[in-house]
């Protein structure tokens, strides 16, 4: 089969769309002709060089399609089916086994740039390009995946808003509502009001916390995070303690923080601000090995947690409810999305990276 791919040659260079070829299904692999694609920020890290992967590749993490065939001990999902690709897991390891498929314990499959058994997905003039990328890669007219790889999505659910359900949506729901879950009357401070920070937003809505709490340094994304629900807004551009801002904000300091900048700066500033029993949850991932020192005996003291979350440790029972709470109305992805044909995806990046767009999806052609 060939499709049409934007091809990352070298860290640094532009794409460049090429054909490629994708192999043919195996028994538990499913074929998807891409409809939509989300650009997430590790794509565009992963072009930068700043996350090794091999290339020529393909990324793009965030799809969703139609089922064009699969192989023949695919039983989840049938030709002409709706579906949300989602983050890899193998189903056999200890995390799998126990309700954690975000945690699975064979990064190959998210960073191996082929199947486990080192075989290409995708060739281009014969020689292999790196695919699988987060077992997707997505920014591709069609993506050979793993079943496990595939979740079956309502018919009328649009394309564009579903795409970005399978990172940054469940990422920032994921952490309010099955890691951190704030109790009742708690505070919710949620660092960067970018795709993660308002889905972290919009989840927080739906649990029973008083104040919520958005902080960003863009006026018009705190304009849109009180849209969705926030309560109270901070400009970081325009506060030089944000600690004593969080402070205030929260009358005394915050119950869950949920850190989604990636600026260590941030996140030791807003440290100091957490409530005693309060938790912090990082998501944002700032350069490899970068540290930040930890007052322990406030810790301790205080009883407060701090934990690093994964893909909100999401399940596909629970990227279902979230789906379901879209189509009532109540958790409102639509708001996020600004879609851009295929062929624009330099455009689509650079608005990701400057911050105009929260969330850049790109629409395929039928
Ligand atoms: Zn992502
Ligand atoms: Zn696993």
């Amino acid at each position: 089969m060939k499709a049409t791919a934007a091809v990352c040659e070298a860290a640094g260079r532009p794409l460049r769309f090429r054909e490629v070829e994708v192999a043919e299904p195996r028994a538990t692999e499913v074929l998807v002709r891409v409809t939509a694609s989300g650009i997430c920020h590790t794509d565009i890290s992963i072009m930068q060089g700043k996350i090794p992967f091999g290339l020529p590749g393909v990324v793009g993490h965030e799809g969703a399609g139609v089922v064009e065939s699969v192989g023949s001990g695919v039983t989840t999902v049938r030709p002409g089916d709706k579906v949300l690709l989602v983050s890899p897991s193998c189903g056999l390891c200890q995390p799998c086994l126990t309700g954690h498929p975000a945690l699975c314990a064979v990064p190959a499959l998210r960073w191996g740039g082929r199947r486990l058994d080192g075989t290409a997905v995708l060739t281009m003039d014969g020689e292999p390009v790196a695919a699988r990328f987060l077992g997707q890669s997505s920014f591709s007219t069609y993506a050979l995946v793993e079943e496990r790889t595939v979740l079956k999505a309502p018919g009328d659910l649009a394309d564009d808003v579903l795409a970005p359900f399978g990172c940054g949506v469940v990422t920032g729901a994921g952490a309010v509502l099955n890691v951190l879950k704030p109790q009742p009357n708690q505070s919710v401070v949620v660092l960067g009001a970018g795709a993660v920070g308002m889905s972290a937003i919009m989840a927080a809505t739906l649990t029973p916390a008083a104040r919520l709490i958005a902080v960003d340094m863009v006026p018009e994304r705190l304009a849109l995070a009180e849209e969705l629900g926030a309560t109270d807004t901070i400009n970081g551009a325009e506060t030089d303690d944000l600690t004593a801002a969080i402070k205030d904000a929260t009358g005394g300091g915050a119950n869950v923080i949920v850190e989604t900048t990636a600026s260590t700066k941030v996140l030791r500033s807003a440290l100091p601000a957490l409530a005693r029993g309060g938790a912090m949850g990082l998501i944002g991932a700032p350069a490899a090995g970068e540290q930040v020192s930890l007052p322990v005996v406030q810790l301790i003291m205080g009883a407060m947690r701090i934990e690093g979350i994964v893909m909100g440790d999401g399940t596909a029972p629970f990227l279902q409810a979230l789906m379901r709470l879209h189509r009532d109305g109540r958790f409102p992805v639509d708001r996020l999305v600004r879609t851009y044909p295929f062929d624009r995806i330099e455009q689509a990046m650079a608005d990701a990276e400057s911050g105009k767009v929260i969330k850049p999806v790109l629409t395929f052609g039928a």
